[in-house]
């Protein structure tokens, strides 16, 4: 059994093709710009099996067998069980499965589930870990560690990284991210993804502090300039 949040079934943001984006709940990261922190707590949301969250993905089938199925959040890999078996159900059916991670859990608890996802979806927040702990509140090694194993497995990678201005809209910090990120041959894709306020509301409704309220979203030129800027690096941006 484990605890989801909610269920898109035509989703086209989060990986190839039309997909099934299962977000599962529970997170251990604390982003400040975070838009659904209504997933962060483990114990909320509809709990269901993993078999029931199968045959509720085989209904869209024909619709997804050219996508697949993406895990997302929240952490997915927080229920690492949970993820793990739906992801064989998925295996066992023929569908392409994604996991879209921050790569916030140990390897030791998450493992099997990283192996058993065709890829994954790696949102890293930062390569600087004082920016990394200012923006989630915990270290970047399991991150890390993350993108190392994924290389050990050759497991393909779309890196994510999200623009904020004052955070991570700075050339320094997208010089370091492209440093970091050219080591890594498993790397298929990256997405600079601009920061945006959606979630803003939910803080308010949790009572919860948004500290990032006076933020503004990047320009498109500041945008175009962080792509360069990385291409600059040999990395495939998107
Ligand atoms: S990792 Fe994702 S779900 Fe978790 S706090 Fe950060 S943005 Fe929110």
């Amino acid at each position: 059994m484990g605890r989801i949040h909610s269920v898109e079934s035509f989703g086209t943001l989060d990986g190839p093709g039309i997909r099934y984006v299962l977000f599962l709940q529970g997170c251990p990261l604390r982003c400040l710009y975070c838009h659904n922190p209504d997933s962060w707590c483990i114990k909320s949301g509809q709990e269901i099996g993993s078999v029931d969250v199968v045959k509720d993905i085989l209904r869209y089938k024909n619709f997804i067998k050219n996508g697949g199925v993406t895990l997302s959040g929240g952490e997915p890999l927080m229920q690492a069980d949970f993820a793990a078996s739906i992801l064989e159900g998925c295996k066992q059916h023929g569908l392409h499965t994604a996991v879209d991670t921050s790569g916030g859990v140990s390897l030791l608890i998450c493992r099997r589930a990283v192996e058993l996802a065709d890829m994954l979806l790696l949102d890293i927040k930062a390569a600087d870990d004082a920016l990394f702990r200012k923006i989630t509140g915990h270290s970047i090694n399991n991150t890390l560690e993350m993108l190392e194993a994924c290389e050990n497995m050759r497991k393909p990678i779309w890196i994510r990284h999200v623009l904020v201005p004052g955070l991570t809209m700075d050339d320094k910090q997208l010089k370091a991210l492209g440093e970091l990120l050219a080591h890594y041959s498993c790397i298929e894709r990256v997405e600079l993804l601009p920061f945006h306020k959606m979630g803003e509301f939910k803080w308010e409704q949790l009572g919860k502090p948004y500290t990032l309220g006076d933020t503004q979203p990047p320009e498109s030129e500041q945008v175009e300039h962080a792509r360069s800027l990385l291409r600059g690096f040999g990395l495939p941006v998107k």
